[in-house]
Formats: C-alpha cells, sequence, structure tokens
C-alpha cells in the first residue's frame, strides 16, 4: 500500500506520490491538480473541493474555507477573533473554548470544529489519490506550515485521524520545499537555499543546508497570519470604499456582497502577475447596483506595500538567525501561489540576485511533491533517488517554564534541532512550598504574560524544606512531529508528572474523535447513498427518453404491434409520473423500475 503526500493548506490542497519511482501530482475529479480547501454543506449534500468554492458566493453562509487559520485555537485568540470578523460562515465559542462552525446542512444545524473540515479536505484528497492508484489508501505524510505550534500540529494529526487516515509524520512545509528541490537540482554539491514561502494565510522562511540529499535547517521564520488573503482584504477594502463614496451604499456588513466581491478581486490579483491593469466587475453588487472598478499593478503594490516590507524584514531577521549574509544564498526557492506577485519577485531579486531565483520548481506543487518523496522514504517504496533523504528539522519557537509566576526560564531555544531532549532543574522560591505549579510556554518575550501558555501540571506533597533545597529534574522532549512533551521528577518523593502538551485543552478528546469519525462515516454514506440515488435516477431518466424515441420512430411503427408498441410508450408515461412523485426513491427503488421498463422493451423487441 503506497504512503502519499498531501499538502493541506489553508486556500489550496495537493497530494502526490511516488509511482514507478517518479513524484506524480494527483489530479482531483475536475482534472484539477490543487484542490481548493474548501467544505460546502446544501440541503441534499456535502461538498469538497471546487464544487464547494464554485458555489460559494450563492451558499457564503453555509461554504466554509480558511478552517486551517483556525485549527488548535481557541476561540478567543486575537487571530481567531480578526479573523472571524472577515468570515461568512458563523463560528461560535465552543463549550471548552474552541471555536465551532455552524451551518446548515440537510436542513439542519450542524456544529463542526475546524479540525472537522480538515478532515473533510483530507478525505477527498484521499478519495482522489484512491481513484488514480486504485487502491485503498492509510498512510500520510501531511505538512504543515513550520510556524505551528504544538496544539496545532496536533489539530493538524486529529483532523488526519477524524478522516481514518495514518500520519507516518508531520513535516514542515518548507521542509518539503526543500526535498522537492534536492530532486528537481543537478548535482549533489553543498548548496544554502532560502525558502520563501508565501501561500494564501501562511508565509514561512526557511534557510536550509542541502546536499547529498541531506537537509539540514538552519533557520526558519515566519508569520502564521500573512498571505494572499491579506492581499484581496486590502483590495476588497479599497473597492468597498470606492463603491461607498459613488453610491453612498455600505456593504461591509453584507456578507453577500463582500464575498462576490473578494471572489473578483482574488481573480484580478492573479491577473496582475502578467498584465499591468485589471478590471474588477461585479454585476448588481449591492441594491441591484453594478460595481465597475479598475486596478492597476502599481496600485496593488501601494495598497499592500507594508505586507510586502513585512517579508522581506522577515526574511533579514532569519538570515540574521541563521548568521549568514544574502550573499551567501546560493538559491531562493519560491513556494505558494502568492510568490507569482511581480513586486515580491522584484523585492527577493533586490535583496539576493535576480538569478538566485529558482523558476523550474512549481510553487502550487513543491510542497506535496516534497511530502510524497518523504512518504515514500518512510515506507522503503523508494528508488535510489528519493531514498537517501535525510531531514534535520529545527523547533520553530523557544520553549520552557515560568519562574518567580512572571519570567520565562527557557529550556529549548528556538532553531534549535529536533528531536531534542533538555534537562533544567528548577527548585522553590520560598521556603516550606509544599506544592510546585510548572507552566509551560512557548515564544521569545522574558515575560511569560507575552508569550503563549501550552499547559500546566503540578507536583505537590512536598515536604516543607527552606527555598532553593528541592531539585526537580524537568525534562522537556520535541519528537520529530515537533510535538512536546514536559515531565518533571522530584527525586525526595519520588513523584512524577508529565504532560504531552498536545494533549491540552485545545487537543480534542479521543471520545470526540471518535464521535467525529462515526459522523463523518455517516454523512459520507448519506452523501455516497445521494450520488448513488441520483445516478439511478438520470440513468432511468436517460433510459425512458431512449424508449420513448425508439417506440416513436418509424421502425418501430413497421415492426411492432401497435398495441405492444402503446404498452410500451404507456409504461414510459407511468415511469415518468413516478419518478416525479418519488422524489426521495432509494437507489434499488429506482433501478427496479429501470428493470421494469427493460423488461417490457424486452418482451416487445423494442431495443
Ligand atoms: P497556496 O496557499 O500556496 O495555494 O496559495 C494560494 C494563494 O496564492 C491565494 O491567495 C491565491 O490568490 C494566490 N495566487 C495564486 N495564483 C496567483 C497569481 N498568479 N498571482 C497572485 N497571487 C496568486
Amino acid at each position: 500500500m503506497p504512503a502519499i503526500g498531501i499538502d493541506l493548506g489553508t486556500t489550496f490542497s495537493c497530494v502526490a506520490v511516488v509511482k514507478n519511482g517518479q513524484v506524480e501530482v494527483m489530479q482531483n475529479d475536475r482534472g484539477n491538480r490543487i484542490t481548493p480547501s474548501y467544505v460546502a454543506f446544501t440541503e441534499t449534500e456535502q461538498l469538497v473541493g471546487d464544487a464547494a468554492k464554485d458555489g460559494a458566493t450563492n451558499n457564503f453562509k453555509n461554504t466554509v474555507f480558511q478552517s486551517k487559520r483556525l485549527m488548535g485555537r481557541a476561540y478567543d485568540d486575537t487571530n481567531v477573533q480578526s479573523d472571524i470578523a472577515t468570515f461568512p460562515f458563523e463560528v461560535i465559542k465552543g463549550s471548552d473554548d474552541k471555536p465551532i462552525i455552524k451551518v446548515t446542512h440537510r436542513n439542519a444545524t450542524r456544529e463542526l470544529c475546524p479540525e472537522e473540515i480538515g478532515s473533510m479536505v483530507l478525505r477527498s484528497l484521499q478519495e482522489t489519490a484512491q481513484a488514480f492508484l486504485g487502491e485503498k489508501i492509510r498512510d500520510v505524510v501531511i505538512t504543515v506550515p513550520h510556524y505551528f505550534n504544538d496544539a496545532q500540529r496536533t489539530a493538524t494529526k486529529d483532523a488526519a485521524t477524524i478522516a481514518d487516515l495514518n500520519v507516518l509524520r508531520l513535516i514542515n512545509e518548507p521542509t518539503a520545499a526543500a526535498i522537492a528541490y534536492g530532486l528537481d537540482k543537478a548535482n549533489n554539491d553543498l548548496k544554502t537555499i532560502l525558502i520563501f514561502d508565501l501561500g494564501g494565510g501562511t508565509f514561512d522562511v526557511t534557510i536550509a543546508k542541502v546536499k547529498d540529499r541531506n537537509i539540514d535547517v538552519l533557520a526558519t521564520g515566519g508569520d502564521t497570519h500573512l498571505g494572499g488573503e491579506d492581499f484581496d482584504n486590502r483590495m476588497v477594502e479599497h473597492f468597498a470604499r470606492e463603491f461607498l463614496k459613488k453610491e453612498g451604499i455600505s456593504i461591509y456588513k453584507n456578507p453577500r456582497a463582500m464575498s462576490r466581491l473578494r471572489k473578483a478581486c482574488e481573480h484580478s490579483k492573479r491577473i496582475l502577475s502578467s498584465a499591468t491593469q485589471e478590471n474588477v466587475i461585479v454585476d448588481a453588487l449591492c441594491d441591484g447596483i453594478d460595481f465597475k472598478g479598475v486596478i492597476t499593478r502599481a496600485k496593488f503594490d501601494d495598497l499592500n506595500s507594508d505586507l510586502f516590507d513585512q517579508t522581506i524584514d522577515t526574511v533579514e531577521k532569519t538570515l540574521n538567525e541563521a548568521g549568514l549574509k544574502a550573499d551567501e544564498i546560493d538559491d531562493v526557492v519560491l513556494v505558494g501561489g502568492s510568490t507569482r506577485i511581480i513586486r515580491i519577485r522584484e523585492m527577493l531579486g533586490e535583496l539576493f540576485e535576480d538569478n538566485k531565483i529558482r523558476k523550474t520548481i512549481n510553487p502550487d506543487e513543491a510542497v506535496a511533491y516534497g511530502a510524497a518523496a518523504f512518504a515514500a522514504n518512510l515506507t522503503n517504496d523508494v528508488t535510489n533517488e528519493i531514498e537517501q533523504f535525510t531531514i534535520s528539522d529545527v523547533t520553530p519557537l523557544s520553549l520552557g517554564f515560568e519562574v518567580r509566576g512572571r519570567d520565562m526560564c527557557t529550556v529549548i531555544k528556538r532553531n534549535s534541532k529536533i528531536p531534542i531532549t533538555n534537562h533544567s532543574s528548577p527548585t522553590t522560591a520560598f521556603d516550606n512550598q509544599t506544592s510546585v505549579h510548572f507552566k509551560i510556554f512557548e515564544g521569545e518575550r522574558p515575560a511569560t504574560k507575552d508569550n503563549h501558555l501550552l499547559g500546566s501540571f503540578v507536583i505537590d506533597e512536598l515536604p516543607p524544606q527552606p527555598k532553593g533545597v528541592p531539585t526537580f529534574d524537568t525534562k522537556f522532549h520535541i519528537d520529530s512531529n515537533g510535538i512536546l512533551t514536559v515531565s518533571a521528577y522530584h527525586a525526595d518523593t519520588g513523584q512524577q508528572k508529565e504532560i504531552t502538551i498536545a494533549y491540552g485543552k485545545e487537543r480534542l478528546s479521543t471520545t470526540r474523535i471518535k464521535r467525529m469519525q462515526t459522523a463523518a462515516e455517516m454523512f459520507k454514506k448519506a452523501d455516497d447513498e445521494y450520488r448513488a440515488q441520483s445516478e439511478a435516477r438520470n440513468k432511468l431518466e436517460d433510459f425512458v427518453y431512449t424508449v420513448k424515441k425508439s417506440g416513436n420512430s418509424r421502425t418501430a411503427k413497421q415492426t411492432i404491434l401497435e398495441s405492444d408498441r402503446q404498452t410500451i410508450l404507456k409504461k414510459c408515461h407511468e415511469t415518468e409520473k413516478w419518478l416525479e412523485y418519488h422524489s426521495a426513491a432509494e437507489k434499488n427503488e429506482i433501478e427496479c423500475e429501470h428493470k421494469k421498463l427493460k423488461d417490457l422493451c424486452s418482451k416487445y423487441s423494442l431495443l
């Protein structure tokens, strides 16, 4: 059973596999190599990918996208709050502070976790792979932005579990792109590369050394909240202001109008990567009034100049962390659809040299490509080309615990190579302290209030002793998926506490995952039934049409007894009526009607 590589993107996803020693990016049922990470719910079914995105403007309340931005985050997270403000679908606060997406599906309200939406996209990519390979697929390597924290990585794994996939490994998106680079480059010389990955919702910079299929990540940087959608939003705000000025109508609180304008802006933005000017047209945008605007490439660049500058600042910071200068980079690998923006390419060309910008790697497919090669590597389903890949990755954020109730004590520094285990020996802060509360944080700031709390545990029933006497062995371990386990051991009492941070409150419980798996199966079954039923209905409708046409043909009139011919035509009419009155009939009932008509035709030798 081959293992596949999945790039689960914020806006688009892509799936690839190694077949006959070659990496193949697989086409979805529409023939597209990338699939929108969209899920839509209708009165009759659940749609994923292109079909969901196509219907978004007419079904905006029930079309969910960018759920990756919500995965592994708390509802009150400021990033989540600012995202919710732009989403046309409803997001509510779940009982455990998780963001919950509320939609109407089959005329009933359905509440879904972001992980469930992710699982639906994953399942659809799994189906693409199964259709291509003709066998059941379970094993998968999934990519995540390097900046994803523990909770976000675990949420991605949970999404895969709900989809009944077995995650062989989560790897960082830029690392996957580095693998793709390694496969693409002509020789095995040591190269220092910079991967600039600007997608729909996230931005990653990675500096790595690549030699002989060994990838050694030196430093990473990025922003979990920067990408193409932010550029679209700037355009949307610009044109919404223009519409307000010209027509006196505000569309900000009109989700349908905003969604239609966003679609038009995104389309025009793409065209600006080859043309210098483009129209933005939306018929009957609001109150029946058409909108027609013009955007030049210069205006688009101007609207986004601070965001573009931000990407270059991050590149410079990451170079600094790796202790490198721009001229020490041999190649710049572009990943993500937004790297097609001309101004971004120009700015990178100014910082590095134009000829260092690699153009042979497809920015939409590089990540899935690398993930597939790595998946083959893990399952030993490899050729000489792919087999020797080894990855040495780094942790994106510093990890530590709180001391003195306010300060960050770092145990693992950011950009440390993973897997890693580090120890620390904290002690008590007061005399006769009988319990110690370990609070685990990630982040770079010296005060814990500015960092992100990952989880906590308590060691209590300590014998009273002067401050500074009891010592604990605190162990921080990050596995190769980037998942952190922290344990503390108190030798005097033999007490030991351990938490896998991934099991924090943002994590779904096992029972909840099981429930979601069952729901996914149930809805999949219902959708499969619906499709089978609709296929059977179409077949019968087509058959009635063919029978009527043949029955009325001159040949039939000459060869079949008139009374028999009338019997067949009458049966056609009855079948049409039956279809009309049995709109909810099941597949086997429809097939039964189909057979009756077919048998009648055979009896009278028609068709
Ligand atoms: P990704 O997440 O890597 O699939 O990137 C998707 C983002 O790339 C979306 O925001 C797209 O609008 C954007 N994108 C795709 N093609 C282009 C293009 N030709 N010019 C500018 N942005 C693009």
